[in-house]
């Protein structure tokens, strides 16, 4: 049963669909840890240059595929997705399993349990292959804040894979994983789809239950699937999806028929609406090219495209950034050396206090960003600040949601670019907190009204690396958006060739890894900025 394959037959493998290992399983013609193995054989050849995984569990991972592979010759019933392997973003609990958050401070903790979404992974018996690199508690658009490395970008090497969470993205473009689960507090999923050339979706915030992942900003915070495809992402929302007793803020009905949706091809009679706020000025003329012809495609595809003005959207970004650094001040609250994480002994000091302890645990634990929006947030929520700032954050979300009810009133889906640019260069906004917030203005709105949001390619800027558009739905209509996406994407497809991948026109990742190795030292190659 676990006849080897040929490195060059893993690295096909690796090269299927989620939705084609499943049925290739299922038809009995591969087994899961044929499959498994494949991915493990990439992941120790190009992760340690990627550092798209923080943590790779290749026991924990072929144990799963052995049990679904004996489970499936004994003539069990199995889940779709039953053997097909996934990655998990390092802000999701796995019990046993070290899980980090991209931080120092929780570098060695164990969870004594598994996140919610975790634990639908395991009762769809997917074998999960590792834990993926982010920005520190998923504070980021870059995966720079990690306290682990940067992770490259499968594309250019030199570059960013997006964040919060690029090592979700940079897995599933560079074939380390076929599927991962990411989240979304103000763009983490969307935004590193949109710059790696792969597919992101942000479901309804309440729509993944958050149980179990570690927090940042608890009214923004969503659970998504990272994937290739349109049909993928949703395979990966409906195993994840649904009510969770555990999390009270999780919506208490059935999963939205996004896997259905996925196999939309025309649009008649549907509305589309350019956000105006969210397009032009800002965004990179090629960038804006491929949105356009993104549009044209849609409206030959039957849909009806309209602009729609959404005025509170400018004031989007200010919003978020005190109303996200106000419950991320809470939420990290709790890492106060007593409970779990890092606990460090001042220096020089004989008997400390519990003070003395958490301030010097604080100070080793977090990095720049998180201290830089602890600061912020502490202060906003200050008795004599909280109206002028908090209160007024609040204000300005609920304008934005009014924004969402009115263009809705209007048009069955929004649509934008996903990000302002295509992948920027490894320490370009390093030392610009804000410059790496703009970052984040088309995705934002999303996270503020609660509403879906989904990141398609788009194709290739002039500077060769991949663009995404985003499409935008009302709360609880996430199949809209997989519509939408899965429409655009196989009118796309038709027009690339080739399998219709734009991964498909990514330079080969393997000879950019032996290059960049064989060239210089990793110290040497600390971006020359
Ligand atoms: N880039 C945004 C931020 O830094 C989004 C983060 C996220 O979605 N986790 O807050």
């Amino acid at each position: 049963m676990t006849e080897t394959t040929t490195p060059a037959a893993g690295e096909e493998l690796t090269r299927l669909t989620a939705a084609a290992m499943a049925d290739r399983l299922t038809a009995g013609e591969l087994t899961s840890e044929q499959l498994v193995h494949a991915h493990l054989d990439r992941i120790e050849r190009l992760n340690p240059v990627l550092n798209a995984y923080l943590r790779v569990d290749a026991e924990g991972a072929l144990a799963t595929a052995r049990e679904v592979d004996a489970a499936r010759a004994g003539g069990e019933q199995l889940p779709r997705l039953a053997g097909v392997p996934v990655a998990v973003k390092d802000i999701a609990c796995t019990e046993g399993l070290v899980t980090t958050a991209g931080s120092r401070m929780l570098a060695a903790w164990v969870p004594p349990y598994d996140a919610t979404v975790v634990r639908r992974l395991r009762e769809a018996r997917m074998p999960i292959l590792g834990k993926t690199n982010m920005d520190e508690f998923a504070m980021g658009s870059s995966t720079e804040h990690s306290a682990f490395g940067p992770t490259r970008n499968p594309w250019d090497l030199d570059r960013i894979p997006g964040g919060s969470g690029g090592g979700s993205s940079a897995a599933v473009a560079a074939y380390l994983a076929p599927l991962a689960i990411g989240s979304d507090t103000g763009g983490s999923i969307r935004q590193p789809a949109a710059v790696t050339g792969t597919v992101g979706a942000k479901p309804t915030y309440g729509g993944v239950s958050r149980y179990g992942v570690i927090a940042l900003a608890s009214s923004l915070d969503q659970i998504g699937p990272c994937a290739r495809t349109v049909t993928d992402a949703a395979l990966l929302h409906e195993v994840i999806g649904g009510h969770d007793p555990m999390d009270s803020t999780s919506i208490d009905a059935p999963v939205p028929p996004v896997l259905e949706a996925a196999g939309t091809r025309d649009l008649t009679g549907l509305r589309v609406g350019i956000v105006s706020e969210l397009t032009g000025e800002g965004y990179q003329p090629d960038v804006q090219a491929r949105f356009d012809e993104a549009v044209a495609q849609l409206r030959e595809a039957g849909a009806e495209v309209v602009e729609v003005s959404c005025p509170h959207f400018r004031y989007a970004l200010p919003a978020y950034y005190l109303i996200l650094p106000s419950e991320a001040s809470s939420n990290l609250a709790r890492y106060d050396a007593m409970r779990y994480g890092l606990r460090v002994h001042p220096e020089g000091v004989d008997r400390p206090s519990a003070e003395q302890v958490m301030a010097a645990s604080r100070d080793a634990g977090f990095g720049d960003e998180v201290k830089r929006r602890i600061i912020l947030g502490t202060y906003a929520l200050s008795a004599g600040y909280y109206e002028a700032y908090y209160g007024q954050a609040q204000k300005v979300r609920t304008l934005i949601a009014r924004d969402f009810e009115a263009a809705f009133e209007q048009v069955d889906v929004l649509i934008s670019p996903t990000a302002p640019t295509t992948a920027f260069r490894i320490g370009d906004k390093a030392e610009d907190p804000m410059a790496m917030y703009r970052n984040d203005i088309a995705t934002i709105p999303a996270n503020l009204a609660g509403v879906p949001g989904l990141s398609v390619p788009a194709g290739i800027a002039g500077d060769g690396l991949p663009v995404g558009v985003q499409l935008l739905a009302p709360a609880t209509s996430d199949e809209r958006m997989y519509a939408v996406g899965a429409a655009l994407e196989a009118r796309l497809a038709a027009q690339w060739g080739g399998s219709g991948s734009v991964l498909d026109r990514a330079p080969d990742v393997s000879a950019l890894v032996d290059a960049f190795a064989t060239t210089a030292s990793s110290a040497d190659r600390e971006v020359t900025a």
